[in-house]
């Protein structure tokens, strides 16, 4: 009799278990409906003063046997996992997902593409000189790359330490690109700026000093102008999917990541290369990611390693500083590989066929 009466009761329970699931569920459709209307009037998803109010109101009809604390519990559990659902709803619609758009974006500079085949960015950390450009021109004409790099802006850790040459740097660049038919990617570090680089140069680089200066993302958004957007120096990979989210939303479809080092506590390099960042960032979203294998560095000793490892993990391309005379440099003289230290990064990753 025991035996019968036990088996009763667990299939009451198992009858409530699929009942809880059921309300449970539809308790999860209601949220979203709500996320979605909050979603359109801009407003938060977390509540806590409701949710406080609620949490009162249930412990206040709790009749037991279940104490006030497990109730409060077991209904935090179920907030939190509604909250969690808004939120991961609205990182699936985030226009650079690639749940909202499973096919990699290529992007198209002037002719030139990023994310179909590997590519190099190459040149130096700054303009110093047109004579400077000049010769970075021409090595890069003569490996066979097709985009040159170099700040005309430049944002430095002191005040005191070169700025960059500013307008003029920029005039430099597009004069020597437009003679080696070269693509020229620049940094830009003011929304006000962002209308003088859609006339300069043909892919605007945002460093990762300014990956949440929120103005210039907006402002390089409302531009057709590709945007390379690297990773802050401590920005997690959600805030750098955010970031290229703020550009993207106001129309500019046309971004680029840039895996560039975070900050850690090794000192052997200048910033930790987060390789990790690579496959998750070509999962997670369709746009072309590169990495900068300078910048994490911060040493050209083992520049051919970090490329072959980026370029493993699946990067579009790599960016490399490259300078004519690295030791006389204005800025990241140390980093800049000379003449002799390029061609041997290029031939390595050509015999390896990791381009
Ligand atoms: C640069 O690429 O010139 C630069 C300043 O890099 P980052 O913004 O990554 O420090
Ligand atoms: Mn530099």
């Amino acid at each position: 009799m025991d035996e019968k009466n036990l088996e009763k009761l667990r299939q009451e329970v198992d009858a409530i278990n699929f009942e809880l699931l059921r309300l449970i569920n539809q308790r999860g459709a209601l949220v979203k409906e709500i996320a979605n209307v909050k979603q359109k009037q801009g407003q938060p998803k977390f509540d806590p003063m409701r949710e406080r109010a609620m949490l009162n109101r249930l412990i206040e009809r709790n009749e037991g046997p279940f104490d006030d604390k497990t109730v409060s519990y077991l209904f935090k559990q179920i907030f939190k996992a509604s909250l969690s659902l808004q939120q991961e709803d609205n990182s699936r619609r985030l226009l650079v997902s690639r749940e909202r758009h499973a096919e990699n974006t290529i992007v198209d500079v002037g002719g030139k593409l990023i994310g179909a085949q590997p590519i190099i960015i190459a040149g130096p950390c700054a303009v110093e000189s047109e004579e400077q450009i000049e010769i970075v021109a021409q090595e890069l004409v003569a490996q066979g790359l097709s985009f040159i790099r170099a700040g005309a802006f430049k944002p430095r850790t002191s005040p005191y330490d070169f700025q960059g040459l500013g307008l003029e740097g920029l005039k430099i660049l597009r004069k020597v690109a437009d003679k080696y038919d070269l693509k020229v990617v620049s940094e830009i570090v003011s929304p006000v700026d962002i209308p003088l680089a859609t006339e300069y140069v043909d892919v605007i680089q945002i460093g990762a000093r300014n990956m949440q200066n929120y103005e210039l993302l907006k402002a390089a958004g409302m531009v057709k102008t590709p945007v390379l957007l690297k990773r802050g120096i401590s920005a997690t990979i959600e805030e750098l999917i955010f970031a290229a989210e703020y550009i993207v939303s106001k129309g500019n479809s046309q971004v680029m990541l840039i895996e560039r080092g975070i900050r850690t506590y090794e000192r052997w390099t200048r910033n930790t290369l987060d390789i990790l960042a690579v496959p998750i960032l070509k999962q997670e979203t369709h746009l072309p990611v590169l990495v900068d294998i300078s910048h994490s560095a911060g040493r050209k000793d083992i520049a051919i390693p970090i490329a072959k490892a980026a370029l493993a993990a699946g990067a579009d391309g790599i960016m490399v500083e490259f300078h004519p005379d690295p030791e006389v440099a204005l800025s990241d003289a140390n980093q800049q590989l000379n003449h002799a230290q390029f061609r041997e990064l290029l031939t390595s990753l050509r015999t390896g066929n990791f381009i």
